[in-house]
């Protein structure tokens, strides 16, 4: 058998992983893409795209999904197994990337109708189940991430291998956590291809974590000032809902972007690992005013309260309308929930105080705060997790250079098995 690492091999994004078993098959797990400030990069080196048997979606992220029209461009024609939680998500999602390609005049590489394909071919799969598809048995398991999201586990040519896609063991106000269960100690794995994001550092305790933000919020709206909070449309924004709604705020909770369909995707479409969600179905219907108008956006914000709005790291979307109202006053706060990427406003904001609006440099005068509510496991997990799976080969990807050398390193150190963080293109013999 053999693997390969067309994405995500010493970076972040275009998650993209080929297994070939002995007879010849050739599968894949995931097929994402990576955004560029000129467009994305897709998978590289995957070849014979019609000779594909099956491509296995760990979760909708599009560093994860967004290759998919971009494969049946080149005549991608197998089942695109995911769950149906991912499968409704990644709808949205790719619908979306490619409007804002057209908007932009960014040629996004693939046709419309390669979107109906990717809806085509798609089957759904269950929790916890095993599935034979050609000469390979698969389970999805869940994953902790977002809504939908699984590690897959493996079985081909007498080999398990555990592709984790991105997890989180830490439970949230939205998802069950993933966790190491018997399925993944009773029998050896052979191959686990865990992802890194955090494999440089260890994350807060969420729980504080949330006690914080709460009072913070609290603190700027009895002080007069409104809260304005850039979340990502999938994940942090139903959390964030879920531990506002839940308070007795003493002001309106005003939702816009993205996230109004995401949300309403997630409540319709049943999720065993999704935790919750009757709860975020009667703050999203009950207890929120959503924003679907310029006009309603200026009375929202003259009358002052909560914003929550795409997009996550301030590079566009709803958020930077608010921002152009609500940076000069000093009661206001503006509050990031997560990683911001180098070069975003997100990050600009952060490290130096000031972000673009309207391609003006704006030095901003509200409060700004930062959380770490990631989706993401850190290094002390990940290192937990490598040492109690023991595998013969461990492979470190979906981390920046550091992230994966520090766990590579560590591995190299506390486990008998081989341990690697590939390089792009690099095939492996298992
Ligand atoms: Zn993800």
């Amino acid at each position: 058998m053999k693997i390969q690492f067309h994405g995500a091999a010493r970076e972040v994004g275009r998650s993209c992983i080929s297994i070939t078993t002995k007879n010849g098959n050739r599968y894949l797990l995931d097929v994402g893409i990576k955004f560029q400030e000129d467009g994305f990069s897709g998978p590289e080196g995957v070849t014979n795209v019609p000779g594909i048997k099956g491509v296995f979606l760990s979760h909708a992220h599009l560093d994860h999904s967004g290759g998919l029209p971009l494969f049946e461009h080149q005549k991608l024609k197998c089942p695109i197994f995911c769950t149906r939680q991912t499968f409704a998500i990644t709808k949205i999602l790719l619908k979306d990337s490619y409007k804002i390609a057209r908007i932009k005049h960014t040629h996004p590489a693939y046709d419309k109708t390669d979107l109906v394909e990717v809806s085509k071919e798609t089957e759904y799969v269950q929790y916890d189940k095993w599935y034979v598809h050609n000469d390979l048995k698969f389970k999805y398991l869940n994953a902790g991430h977002i809504p939908g999201s699984a590690m897959i586990l493996i079985e081909a040519d007498g080999k398990r291998i555990l592709y984790t896609g991105d997890y989180n063991n830490k439970e949230t106000e939205l998802m069950y956590s993933a966790i190491v269960n018997k399925e993944l100690t009773d029998k050896p794995i052979d191959v686990l291809i865990t992802e890194s994001t955090y494999g440089n550092r260890e994350l807060p305790d969420r729980k504080l974590l949330n006690k914080q933000f709460i009072a913070s919020v609290k603190k700027t709206i009895s002080g007069g000032g409104s809260v304005l909070i850039p979340v990502f449309a999938l994940g942090r924004a139903q959390e964030t809902l879920i531990m506002l709604g839940k308070e007795n705020l003493n002001c309106k909770i005003y939702l816009d972007g993205m996230a109004k369909t995401i949300t309403k995707q997630i409540i319709s479409t049943s999720s065993k690992y999704v935790k919750n969600k009757d709860l975020l179905s009667e703050i999203f219907f009950n207890k929120i005013e959503w924003i679907s108008s310029p006009k309603r956006r200026n009375d929202a914000i003259r009358n002052g309260g909560i914003f929550i709005t795409t997009s996550g790291m301030l590079q566009g979307g709803p958020v930077l309308e608010y921002l152009k109202e609500l940076w000069h006053n000093p009661k206001n706060k503006l509050t990031l929930m997560g990683f911001q990427c180098k070069r975003t406003n997100g990050r600009h904001l952060v490290e130096e105080g000031f972000v673009y609006i309207d391609g003006w440099k704006t030095q901003v005068k509200c409060a700004v705060e930062k959380y770490d509510f990631s989706g993401h496991t850190d290094s002390e997990f990940i290192k937990k997790m490598v040492s109690t799976i023991n595998p013969k080969m461990v492979f470190f990807q979906h981390g920046d250079e550091e992230s994966v050398d520090i766990l590579n390193q560590w591995a190299k150190k506390n486990i008998k098995g081989k341990t690697y963080a590939p390089s792009l293109g690099e095939i492996f013999e298992i």
